[in-house]
C-alpha cells in the first residue's frame, strides 16, 4: 500500500479513537447531568421535608430542621450605634466594628485563623480563642475600655430559644470541638470573656450566615426575604408566616413572621436524595469528610466539596486511561488538593482558550504531559460539577420562592462559590426561572459582608427592643 492510502485510514481511525473515549468519558460523567424531571422531584422531595421540620410532630426526626430565628422584621433603616460583631462559621474568623447610622454603615475588620487544632479541640480552647481575639482586636482599634453590644454570626446548625440564646445541634463544615453540641454557645462565649476580664461585650443576638445576608440586602431593598449562603457550606432561610410554623414558642404578636434558617444542607440525610447520590458522592461523604452520612444535599452544592468531586471523576477517567494518557499526578491523587477555585479558574477559560486550564495543570498540579483533547475534558468535568451544584440550589430557591409567593422577591446571595464561580449566578436564574411558580418574580442580588453588617443590624434592633421594654418598665 501507498503511503497516500493510509493517510484516510489513519485519519479514520484516529476518528474513531476520539469518538470511542468521547463516548466512554460521556459514560462516566453522565450521571452528573439532571434531568428538569429530577430536579421537579427534588423540589417536591425539599418542599415536603421542610414541612416536616416547620410541624411540631415530624420536627424532632425530620432531616432539615426549619429553625425559628427570632428574627422577625427587617430593618428599618433607623438602626444606628456602635456595634461588635464575630463571623465565624468555616474559612475565616472575622471580628468587626460596624458603625450603623441610617443608611450609612462603616466597619472594620480583622480575620484570625482558627488553627486545626481548635478546630477539633474542646469548648474552652475554641471560646478562648475567640475572646483572645475579640480583646486583642479592641485593643488594636483602641476600643478596650468601651462597653459594646456584640451581634455573634455563628454559621452552625442552632436551636434558638430566643435572639441570644442558640444550642448547637451539630457541627459541619470540618469542625468537631468537643463539649459545644447541646451547649448554649452565647453562655460559652461570655463565660471565656469573663475568664479573661479585660473587656466589657455582651453577645446580643445570634444570627447564621444566611439571616445576615438576607437582613443586610433588605437594609436596601425591602423585597428581600430570602438569604441564600454558597461558600464554605450551604444553607438558605426565608421569611415564613407564624400560622405555617408551629414549632413556634416565641411571642405570637405582630408582626405575625419570622425567618426560618432552613438549614438544608442535612436535606437527604435519611436518604431521600440517593436517587440522584452518585458513587462518587458516596466516596466523598465516607472517606473525605469528617461528618459521613451528614449534609448531603451540601456536600453536592458548596465550596469545601466541589472540587473534590472534580478530582474523584477526573481520578477515575485517569484510571480508565481517557485523561493525560492514564498518567496522574502525585498532586492530583492527594485527597483535597484539587481546591474549588481551580474550577472557578477552569471554567473562566475563553471557549478552545485553555490558558487557566494548563495554569492549574502544570503548575498547581505538576501533571507534564497533556494535549488540547485533555484540557477540552478537564473543563468538561468541571463544568458538569458545577452545573449540577447550581441546578440543585436552583430547586432550593425555587421551593423558597413558591412558598413565600410573593409577586416580587429578592434573594440575597453570600459566599465564595457564587461570588467567585464565573457561571454560577447566570446558571441559576435561568435554571430558576425553569422551576419556579408561573407569575412569580424573583432578583438574585450579592450580599456584601451580610456575617458583619446584618450581625450589626440585627443587635441593634435588640437593644432597641431591650431600651423600649426598659422604658416601659417590662424588664
Ligand atoms: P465561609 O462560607 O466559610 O464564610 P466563603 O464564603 O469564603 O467562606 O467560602 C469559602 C469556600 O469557597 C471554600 O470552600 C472555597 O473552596 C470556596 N472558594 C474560594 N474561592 C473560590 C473560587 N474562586 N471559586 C469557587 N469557590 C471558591
Ligand atoms: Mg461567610
Amino acid at each position: 500500500m501507498t503511503s497516500g492510502m493510509m493517510a484516510p485510514l489513519d485519519r479514520f481511525r484516529s476518528w474513531v479513537k476520539r469518538r470511542v473515549k468521547q463516548w466512554k468519558v460521556e459514560r462516566i460523567v453522565e450521571e452528573l447531568k439532571l434531568s428538569d424531571v429530577q430536579l421537579r422531584k427534588v423540589m417536591q422531595l425539599l418542599d415536603d421535608e421542610m414541612n416536616k421540620g416547620l410541624c411540631k410532630g415530624t420536627n424532632p426526626n425530620a432531616a432539615i430542621k426549619m429553625f425559628p430565628t427570632y428574627v422577625r422584621s427587617i430593618p428599618d433603616g433607623t438602626e444606628e450605634g456602635n456595634y461588635l460583631a464575630l463571623d465565624l462559621g468555616g474559612t475565616n474568623f472575622r471580628v468587626l466594628l460596624i458603625r450603623l447610622n441610617g443608611s450609612e454603615v462603616s466597619m472594620r475588620s480583622k480575620i484570625f485563623l482558627v488553627p486545626n487544632f481548635i478546630m477539633t479541640g474542646t469548648a474552652e480552647e475554641l471560646f478562648d480563642h475567640i475572646a483572645e481575639c475579640i480583646s486583642k482586636f479592641m485593643h488594636e482599634e483602641g476600643i478596650a475600655d468601651q462597653k459594646l453590644p456584640l451581634g455573634f454570626t455563628f454559621s452552625f446548625p442552632c436551636k434558638q430559644e430566643g435572639l441570644a440564646r442558640a444550642r448547637l445541634s451539630q457541627w459541619t463544615k470540618g469542625f468537631k470541638v468537643s463539649g459545644v453540641e447541646g451547649e448554649d454557645i452565647v453562655r460559652l462565649l461570655h463565660e471565656a470573656i469573663e475568664r479573661r476580664d479585660d473587656i466589657d461585650v455582651e453577645c446580643v443576638a445570634v444570627i447564621n450566615d444566611t439571616v445576615g445576608a438576607q437582613i443586610s440586602c433588605a437594609h436596601e431593598d425591602r423585597n428581600c426575604q430570602i438569604g441564600l449562603i454558597l461558600g464554605t457550606g450551604s444553607n438558605a432561610c426565608y421569611m415564613e408566616q407564624l400560622d405555617k410554623v408551629e414549632t413556634w414558642d416565641g411571642d405570637e404578636r405582630a408582626p405575625r413572621q419570622v425567618i426560618i434558617n432552613t438549614e438544608w444542607g442535612a436535606f437527604g440525610d435519611n436518604g431521600v436524595l440517593d436517587f440522584i447520590r452518585t458513587q462518587y458522592d458516596q466516596e466523598l461523604d465516607a472517606k473525605f469528610s469528617v461528618n459521613p452520612g451528614k449534609q448531603l444535599y451540601e456536600k453536592m452544592m458548596s465550596g469545601m466539596y466541589l472540587g473534590e468531586l472534580a478530582r474523584l471523576y477526573l481520578e477515575r477517567l485517569v484510571n480508565e486511561g481517557l485523561l493525560f494518557e492514564g498518567q496522574s499526578s502525585d498532586l492530583l491523587s492527594t485527597p483535597g488538593r484539587f481546591y474549588t477555585k481551580y474550577i472557578s479558574e477552569i471554567e473562566s477559560d475563553k471557549r478552545d482558550d485553555f490558558k487557566n486550564t494548563k495554569s492549574v495543570l502544570e503548575y498547581d498540579l505538576g501533571i507534564e504531559n497533556y494535549s488540547n483533547a485533555d484540557c477540552h475534558y478537564v473543563q468538561y468535568v468541571c463544568s458538569l460539577v458545577s452545573s449540577r451544584a447550581a441546578h440543585l440550589a436552583s430547586c432550593g430557591c425555587a421551593v423558597l420562592l413558591n412558598r413565600v409567593a410573593r409577586p416580587s422577591v429578592t434573594i440575597a446571595v453570600d459566599g465564595s462559590l457564587y461570588r467567585f464561580h464565573p457561571k454560577f449566578g447566570d446558571i441559576m436564574e435561568q435554571k430558576v426561572s425553569q422551576l419556579v411558580n408561573k407569575g412569580l418574580k424573583f432578583k438574585i442580588m450579592l450580599s456584601h459582608d451580610g456575617s458583619g453588617k446584618g450581625a450589626a443590624l440585627v443587635a441593634a434592633v435588640a437593644c432597641r427592643i431591650r431600651d423600649e421594654q426598659k422604658r416601659n418598665g417590662l424588664i
